[in-house]
């Protein structure tokens, strides 16, 4: 593509768009990546992927942030975290006051997080790959606490017309309903290597456009709503069958189809409606892969049949049962069973979850392989320990280049300077955050755990306050616990939003012991906290109900700055339980019964968790006696192991290994 045809597909360029993108740069960064990477999308090389994907969490406030060259709108900064603790009564009002961009927000979780870290990757390694998505006009919600009741969902505003890096193209395309005509504008937005050298488009698909009805309008607003199910049906349409129309209407050519999650099944319906020879679906059909990323029940679409045929016309109904039927008089469309039967290649997240997937669809069980999960290195990588790994180069190398040699730390693990070095290199990111968090008083030789993520039952989120006389307990006898919490239940789960209500109502028991236990409920949790807990606490708590969660990656981000895990046994620990990492509690899941997600073991395994943490906090204070530090401490090991075993969770070697079993 040249620069010309670039920026003549840009709806608005001249009045809007002409001031940060010019022959040379695009949003200060060189655009010249973005023009080879297009013409490699253009020609027929038998090469380019198409990676789709419902979310994308990219993370632009902390890793390759675009600049404008006119002042960020206020609508796309994001300032707004209150804190809610048992410092002070009425303290939950207090706001934590970091001036940051919004990310880009269309994103939930850890499936768009990986997503973006996939992404990422695929550029580090300069591979031909569209990603394909959907820009939500509301993002996914604002999180608002509410002393006594929890969390209190709020609608999200931003502008997308002047975020950073993302640009609006002339293009539509239309999805025929029973409704309508369903019009979509795209949008680009580019993902950057760690060296500006190369770059994934992430085309992404709006229906906010004065061409619908005001229903069509909002169903791009926000992610994952689902109150009705034609909600859910539109927007998985819009994934699927869009991003099949848009890769046409772009001209690009794809040789392979990566769906990533089921969201996207409706793609290979996209393509047998396509097709003028029914026949030859035989050989298209093996051009799509899949990978799955729950083993939880409600993470599965079904949709029946009168729900598709109020939107879809006859062609998309009889080919939606044609795929997705599990039998023949089957009332409903299985997304999961549209990909499992039809896609070439189907991976599960991690070994543990392919055992599981196997278990839960035996009929495709030889079919099944599990290619486990990674984080973007370069992005969850502190500075301090980036300078660190710098520092050693001798034994790192050129680990941006390739990030699996940071499993060469265990090579330094007798060293002493280098064992100092990482536990300093540990105590800066701790200062960072408590620094971020000072209106609390956090000490920086205080035991510090945190518990992180999307607020979900099988998460268990309040396990560690089953027993809070126990957490005083051990804070009394061994030494004080500073405990940070945070993330957002969905809308309409309201089991997890009860976790919430019952978090803060311990959290308030804790009044009268601010002395011995600190905690903190942070309010928006985003990538940009996501970052800086991983980064700077000392132990990251993950405790899930075996074996619900798949793979699991924030838990990959901390072992990348020597924070120690103090987990369940489950997905992506289960290939690092004897590699000495931190500690592992609780139940252990075998045998081919799955058992029952709602069965969360609170009581028992709150007591494991219990009998860990006197561990934790006993080898804690003996290597950190008031900030005199015992260098030998095993606590070094782990830190070091955590560094090592990085080497591998890491979506550098996990797009290697798509490349070389998927996309091949
Ligand atoms: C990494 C990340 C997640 C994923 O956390 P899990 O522990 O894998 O559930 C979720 N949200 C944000 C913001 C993240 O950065």
């Amino acid at each position: 593509m040249t620069y010309k045809e670039f920026i003549g597909q840009i709806e608005n360029f001249d009045g809007h768009y002409s001031k940060d993108i010019n022959w040379s740069t695009y949003f200060s960064f060189p655009i010249k990546p973005i023009l080879e990477a297009e013409t490699k999308l253009a020609k027929n090389s038998g090469k380019s992927i198409a990676y789709f994907s419902m979310e994308y969490g990219l993370a632009p406030s902390i890793y390759n942030s675009f600049r404008l060259n006119s002042p960020m709108s206020d609508k796309n900064k994001f300032f707004k975290h209150q804190v809610f603790s048992n410092y002070w009564i009425s303290d939950y009002v207090f706001k934590i006051n970091i001036q940051k961009m919004l990310d880009i927000p269309i994103y939930s979780g850890g499936l768009g997080v990986l997503a973006g870290d996939t992404v990422k990757s695929i550029a580090d390694l300069g591979l031909s790959v569209v990603a394909l998505g959907i820009l939500w006009n509301k993002g996914y919600f604002k999180q608002n606490f509410w002393y006594k009741y929890g969390q209190v969902p709020e609608e999200l505003s931003w502008d997308p017309h002047s975020y950073p890096g993302l640009i609006p193209l002339k293009n539509r395309i239309r999805i025929k309903t029973k409704q309508g005509d369903l019009v979509l504008r795209l949008w680009k937005y580019y993902v950057y290597s760690y060296d500006k050298k190369h770059v994934v488009p992430l085309v992404l698909m709006d229906s906010n456009l004065s061409d619908n009805s005001e229903h069509f309008r909002k169903l791009t607003d926000q992610l994952y709503r689902s109150d009705q199910v034609s909600w859910r049906i539109f927007q998985r349409s819009i994934l699927g069958i869009g991003g099949m129309k848009a890769i046409d209407e772009l001209k690009l050519q794809v040789a392979c189809y990566h769906l990533n999650e089921g969201h996207a099944a409706f793609a290979l319906v996209e393509k047998y409606v396509q097709l003028a020879d029914k026949a030859s679906m035989k050989t298209e059909r093996k051009k799509f892969v899949y990978t799955c990323h729950t083993p939880v029940a409600a993470g599965h679409d079904r949709f029946q049949i009168t729900d598709l045929q109020d939107i879809f016309t006859n062609d998309y109904v009889d080919a939606a049962k044609k795929f997705g039927q599990e039998h023949s008089t089957s009332k409903d469309v299985n997304l999961t069973y549209i990909c499992l039967d039809n896609c070439r290649h189907v991976n599960a997240v991690a070994q543990k979850h392919g055992e599981i997937m196997r278990l839960q669809f035996p009929a495709f069980a030889k079919r099944i392989d599990a290619i486990t999960n990674g984080v973007h290195a370069h992005t969850w990588v502190s500075e301090s320990f980036a300078h660190l790994f710098d520092k050693y180069s001798r034994v790192f190398g050129n680990w941006r280049l390739d990030p699996n040699r940071l499993k060469k730390a265990c090579q330094l693990i007798k060293d002493n300077n280098f064992r100092r070095d990482i536990f300093q290199a540990h105590q800066d990111n701790k200062r960072f955050l408590l620094d971020v968090v000072k209106h609390w008083k956090l000490q920086e030789d205080v035991l510090t755990i945190c518990w992180a993520r999307r607020i979900t039952n099988y998460k268990r989120p309040s396990l560690l306050f089953q027993h809070i006389e126990e957490v005083l307990n051990i804070a009394g006898h061994i030494g004080p616990l500073q405990i940070i919490i945070a993330g957002k239940s969905h809308p309409m789960d309201t089991t997890g939003a009860s976790h919430i209500q019952n978090i803060m109502e311990h959290v308030d028991r804790l009044n009268n012991s601010y002395k011995t236990v600190k905690v903190l409920v942070l309010e928006n949790y985003d990538t940009y906290f996501g970052k800086l807990l991983t980064n700077s606490v000392d132990v990251w708590l993950n405790n899930p109900l075996p074996p619900f969660e798949a793979s699991g990656t924030s838990g990959m981000k901390a072992i990348l700055n020597g924070v120690l895990q103090l987990s369940t046994l489950d997905g992506w620990v289960v290939e690092a339980e004897h590699d000495d990492i931190g500690w592992i509690f609780g139940y252990r899941h075998q045998g081919p019964e799955i058992g029952n997600e709602w069965e969360l073991r609170l009581e028992e395994d709150s007591k494991a968790l219990y009998a860990s943490l006197k561990d934790v906090a006993a080898l804690y204070y003996r290597t950190n006696k008031n900030g005199v530090i015992d260098i030998h401490s095993p606590w070094i090991d782990k830190m070091i192991n955590c560094v090592c075993r990085g080497g591998f969770f890491n979506t550098q070697r996990m797009v290697q290994e798509y490349k070389a079993k998927m996309w091949s």
